[in-house]
This record gives C-alpha cells, sequence and structure tokens, in this order.
C-alpha cells in the first residue's frame, strides 16, 4: 500500500489511523455482525455512535447548552438557503463578502429577502479580509454573515467583525476544528464535514436555541427548517449514517491529539514551515495578504502558467496529489487540513526546494 501526500480542497485527507479503525469494522461493528453502514439509523448501536459523536463535538468546542447541534445533509450549498429561511423574520441580512462561497450565500440570499454587501475584498481577488470594525451594520438585519476561512483564496478572519449586537453566522467548513473558537459569540457556526471533520454528505450547524423558531419564510419546506431537525435530534429522516460515524471517529482522533488548542499550536507550527519557505523563496509567492493568511489553504504562483504547470505535474508524479489552484485564482494549493502530518509539509517544502534550483 502507498498512500499519497493529499492536498485536496475537500474531501480531502482524513487521519490514517481513523481510517484504519473503520476498515476494522467495516464488517463487524462491535459485535453487531454488520457494517455501520447496513445498519438501522434507530438502531441502538447508532443512537450511541450520533450521541457520542454529539458529546465529543461540545467537549472539543465547548459547547454552551443553549446551543442545538444539528447533523444535516445537503452540503454547505444548501445551508446558504437554509440560513435566510430560517432567520430572516425582518427579512434584511448583511454579508461580508470574502469570496466565492461568501458571493454565493449572499447572492442565495436574495431570494429571500435584502441581503446586503455590508464589506468586500473582491477589489484586490480576496486577497485579504476587509477591515471590518465599523461596518455599515444594517439597523433592522436580522444576521450579519461571514465565510471564516475562504477555501479558495486562503484567508481567515483573525477577529471576528463587529456586528453591532447583530447575530452572526459564519461558514466554517474549511477551518473547522482547527483551533478553538469562542461558540457564544455566534448564532450559527456550520460547515460541510469533508474538509476537516469526515467524508462529504454531512453538514454540522451548531445553532443558537432561541434561533430555531416555527416563525420561518412561508414556503419553507420542512426538511429545509432547522427545528424539524432540532426536535428529532438530527434524525427526522434517514441521515448520512457512516458519515456521521466517521465525524465520530475524527472527534476521538481529536480529543487524543489534546484537543483543539494543541491542534491550533500544530497547524501553527505546520502552516509556517510553508509561509516561511513562500516569503524567502525567489521562484514562489504566497497571494495573500500575510495579516490575513489561512492555516488551513495556502495559495500561491509562480507567476509564469507554464511553470506552474510544470510543477503540478512533477510533484504529482513524485507523491504530492492535488497541488492545482482553484479555477477562478490557477496557480497553486496546498490544503494543510488537521490530519495532513507536519512531514507532509516538510516534504512538500523540500520538493519546492529542489523544483526551485532545478528550474532557476
Ligand atoms: N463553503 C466553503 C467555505 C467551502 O469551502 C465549500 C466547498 N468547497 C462550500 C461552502 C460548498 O460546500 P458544499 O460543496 O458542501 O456545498
Amino acid at each position: 500500500m502507498s498512500r499519497v501526500y493529499n492536498f485536496s480542497a475537500g474531501p480531502a485527507v482524513l487521519p490514517e489511523e481513523v481510517l484504519q479503525e473503520a476498515a476494522a469494522e467495516m464488517l463487524d461493528y462491535k459485535g453487531t455482525g454488520m457494517s455501520v453502514m447496513e445498519m438501522s439509523h434507530r438502531s441502538k448501536a447508532f443512537e450511541d455512535i450520533i450521541h457520542t459523536a454529539e458529546a465529543d463535538l461540545r467537549e472539543l468546542l465547548h459547547i454552551p447548552d443553549n446551543y442545538k447541534v444539528l447533523f444535516l445533509q445537503g452540503g454547505a450549498h444548501q445551508q446558504f438557503a437554509m440560513i435566510p429561511m430560517n432567520l430572516m423574520k425582518n427579512k434584511v441580512a448583511d454579508y461580508i463578502v470574502t469570496g466565492q462561497w461568501a458571493k454565493k450565500a449572499w447572492q442565495e440570499a436574495q431570494k429571500y429577502g435584502t441581503a446586503n454587501k455590508a464589506a468586500s475584498s473582491e477589489d484586490k481577488t480576496y486577497s485579504y479580509i476587509p477591515d471590518c470594525s465599523d461596518l455599515p451594520i444594517s439597523p433592522d438585519a436580522d444576521y450579519v454573515y461571514i465565510c471564516e476561512n475562504n477555501t479558495i483564496y486562503g484567508t481567515k478572519f483573525k477577529t471576528l467583525p463587529n456586528t453591532k449586537g447583530k447575530t452572526l453566522v459564519a461558514d466554517v467548513s474549511s477551518c473547522f476544528l482547527s483551533e478553538p473558537m469562542d461558540v457564544e459569540k455566534y448564532g450559527v457556526i456550520y460547515g460541510g464535514a469533508q474538509k476537516n471533520i469526515g467524508p462529504a454528505g454531512v453538514v454540522i450547524a451548531i445553532i443558537r436555541e432561541d434561533l430555531i423558531t416555527e416563525d420561518v419564510l412561508p414556503g419553507t419546506p420542512t426538511m429545509l427548517t432547522y427545528k424539524t431537525h432540532a426536535d428529532a435530534e438530527s434524525l427526522y429522516n434517514t441521515p448520512n449514517c457512516y458519515g456521521i460515524y466517521m465525524c465520530g471517529k475524527v472527534f476521538q482522533w481529536l480529543k487524543k491529539q489534546g484537543g483543539l488548542g494543541a491542534m491550533k499550536e500544530h497547524n501553527e507550527k505546520k502552516a509556517k514551515i510553508l509561509y516561511d519557505y513562500l516569503d524567502e523563496s525567489a521562484m514562489f509567492r504566497g497571494t495573500v495578504e500575510p495579516a490575513s493568511r489561512s492555516l488551513m489553504n495556502v495559495p500561491f504562483v509562480t507567476g509564469d502558467k507554464n511553470l506552474d504547470a510544470k510543477f503540478i505535474k512533477e510533484a504529482t508524479e513524485a507523491g504530492f496529489v492535488n497541488l492545482k489552484g482553484h479555477r477562478s485564482v490557477g496557480g497553486m494549493r496546498a490544503s494543510i487540513y488537521n490530519a495532513m502530518p507536519i512531514q507532509g509539509v516538510e516534504a512538500l517544502v523540500a520538493f519546492m526546494k529542489k523544483f526551485e534550483k532545478e528550474n532557476a
């Protein structure tokens, strides 16, 4: 067996230990004589899986009791609609547009009410996070929306926006559980699992209870109403059982690593190796303003499209895969989520140095 260093932005690398455990339990989960994939979502075994997963997530993020944890489906895209449908009581919301995913969420919200663009970094290809300390927040805004880590552009909010008392909603798909969070500062935190947490097909939403009501926009489907899922403890319909099981395993792995404080330290150390090299290299350079750099997604370029393509080709052959930048940016992007070992980044930097020497 040979595993590559997988720098995919998502679905992405998972901890090898977790994959091995899942493989060992594939045919017979804890003496049930069946795989978790074959199990009723109403069975005792699965109830234990989902309850343990929720308890571990609550412990990792210190989620207060007045927040619900929901395991949903439909991808992050479905949340682009569920958020306005459930939260737009005044039919007004303010969006901070720091990349393609925030822009898509903002555009989707326009279907349901007035979605204002409170700030944007589109003027410089989303290569920075704008100053959000004193934005023109709408007096009647139901919420202020951010995408906390911008997967494509490699930027991250280092301080949360001043929402002037309005509910903060954050898409944390690509920075989920990469560092501690102060959950109480948010009304809704949500993310797709397929980057830092598990396989694709699970979305986790952490929502303050007072925001979960029956007072949703007229016509909101039952399945798109948070209350439906909150009342049924994420078992209103058949959830992504196997996905939730895998997420649960990753939560346990994170606890074993020392929790989110330890993950933050690990991620900072890991990202620094790559950023330090990008800062000193005469060939490669990072595309993001240093103060806004993400710990998870690191885009970089040589400035020459042909050289970028040569690098990606040779890197792939050497076992460093999925380094091609998003089609809207070009160049390269290394996604270095929790499960990417430090050796993966060290080996990548060694390869980049060799490439730089050979192609100078
Ligand atoms: N938000 C962010 C920050 C993302 O990175 C992505 C996917 N790459 C999405 C939303 C969309 O996720 P999905 O494909 O699960 O709808």
